[in-house]
């Protein structure tokens, strides 16, 4: 590859000239420079320093095969080859989408059988408000238009996209959200139960939330609530079991759509294809990207329930919405030979019978006593790792996110890829993790906390 005749230092000085990283700060970058990652294996990502580094990450949540298969590289060809792009617009199709819109159906929850594509998280969210909205327009209310959503959660970065999230600090930026989306507490048992209260209690308090902005918008005016199964960039947030079902009699009751974001949670990551089967939920769109490729290519798919679908083919009329990439069929080559290599491979089996259980349980093994942490807690191959100054209190370090830095800081020094979300150290790596990496993981997770200690304390 051309970038091998280039050095680190020249790489990283026409980076900081040229190129604007998403979510950085740009000051603070370019006095630090950029790691550059050049090529991976398996479980392994490297730098142009030689550092091999075990990605707990999968990426960005997205690389669920892991890294290496040269069959998608392949398909990829042998599709660009065949036909790289020709749209779904104009009643045209391609082979490939047709293929992987089946696939997806027949995996998805029983009344989930229609797909829209686009090529990111975001598009896919865009596209789920956009088709709810007009699904009531359809059905004669177009009044109900409001869409309830959650404190922190994460649907994307376009302008919809951070609307219907709840990051307040991408919402100062925005400064102007799309209308008619309103925000109420996520159940994060950690960090907001009251003292005594059961965990049970407070998935029901958390879900009387949602109830009461319904029954304060006026379930007339209330067309939708989404929500991420279990909250990914907000902290790898998992409700309490009693959360889920409440919240599915309160949309039943109301009659309010129920749209689930699993563009983290999709295909593999909770032991099931989707959170929706392993956590009981029916929704009415389910929203899947990352590891639809396992991020071999950019691609998204809007999966729509029966419901919606079935008003939107009979009462027909144009619904004004899609992207030059929709159902781009390369992409689509890609993310179908993705899915039949996780079936293939029995990689989702794994997770949920064997490594999901190793890997929370090694990871508290090694760290569950360690004096940064509050908690541990996971569920499949997602975990979160609690850091406190003081167990006991759960009080953190100032400022705030120093702890999970300074541990996140000392991770990667160990050859370990996690991420810090403000107090909160996460980890979603790549489905095909063996009891060795996780072994691995817990022992550099473990070197990890100690060398934050020293410099916290
Ligand atoms: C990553 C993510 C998105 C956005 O996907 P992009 O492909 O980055 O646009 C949306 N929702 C959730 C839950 C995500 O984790």
């Amino acid at each position: 590859m051309t970038f091998q005749n280039f050095s680190t230092e020249q790489l990283q000085k026409m980076d900081a000239g040229h190129h604007l990283h998403p979510f950085t700060d740009h000051k603070e970058l370019r006095d630090a420079g950029s790691r550059i990652v050049t090529h991976a294996k398996g479980p392994f990502i490297y730098d142009s320093e030689g550092n091999e580094i075990l990605d707990a990450m999968a990426g960005l949540w997205c690389v669920n095969i892991g890294y290496g298969y040269d069959e998608l590289a392949d398909v990829a060809a042998e599709q660009m080859r065949e036909l790289p792009y020709y749209n779904s617009f104009f009643k045209c199709t391609t082979p490939t989408p047709v293929l992987l819109a089946e696939k997806i159906a027949s995996l998805a929850p029983d009344n989930m059988n229609q797909v829209f594509f686009g090529s990111s998280g975001s598009e896919a969210n865009d596209t789920a408000l956009r088709l709810v909205r007009h699904f009531w327009v359809l059905e004669g209310k177009p009044e109900k238009n409001i869409i309830i959503s959650r404190d922190n959660a994460y649907h994307g970065s376009t302008v919809a996209a951070t609307s219907l999230g709840g990051m307040s600090a991408m919402h100062e930026q925005l400064n102007g959200a799309v209308p008619n989306i309103k925000h109420v507490m996520c159940p994060y048992y950690y960090g907001l139960a009251e003292e005594g209260e059961t965990e049970e209690e407070f998935g029901l308090r958390a879900a009387k939330a949602v109830e009461d902005a319904i029954v304060e918008a006026g379930p007339e005016n209330v067309a939708a609530f989404i929500a991420e199964p279990i909250q990914g960039a907000g902290g790898v947030k998992i409700p309490p079991a009693s959360y889920w079902p409440e919240i599915q009699r309160i949309c039943e009751k109301y009659d309010v759509l129920l749209m689930l974001d699993e563009v983290i949670t999709g295909y593999g990551r909770t032991g099931e294809w989707f959170a929706a089967q392993s956590m009981n939920i029916k929704a009415d769109t389910i929203t899947t990207a990352k590891g639809l490729t396992s991020g071999y290519m950019p691609l998204s798919a809007l999966i729509v329930g029966d419901r919606v679908a079935k008003t939107l083919v009979e009462k027909g009329g144009e619904f004004y919405h899609g992207y030059t990439y929709s159902a781009h069929p390369v992409a689509c080559a890609v993310g179908l030979r993705n899915l039949e290599i996780i079936e293939r491979e029995g990689m989702i089996d794994r997770v949920r019978n064997e490594t999901g259980d190793y890997l929370l349980s090694s990871i508290e093994a090694a760290i569950g006593d360690h004096p940064l942490v509050g908690e541990v807690r996971g569920k499949g191959f997602l975990i979160a790792i609690e850091i406190v100054k003081d167990k006991a209190s759960k009080s953190r370090h100032e400022p705030s996110g120093a702890g999970a830095t300074a541990v996140r800081d000392h991770a990667i020094a160990n050859n370990i890829m996690m991420r810090a979300v403000g107090d909160t150290m996460i980890m979603s790596p790549p489905l095909i993790w063996t009891r060795e990496h996780i072994d691995m993981a817990a022992e550099r997770v473990k070197a990890a906390l100690a060398g934050a200690l020293a410099d916290l304390s």
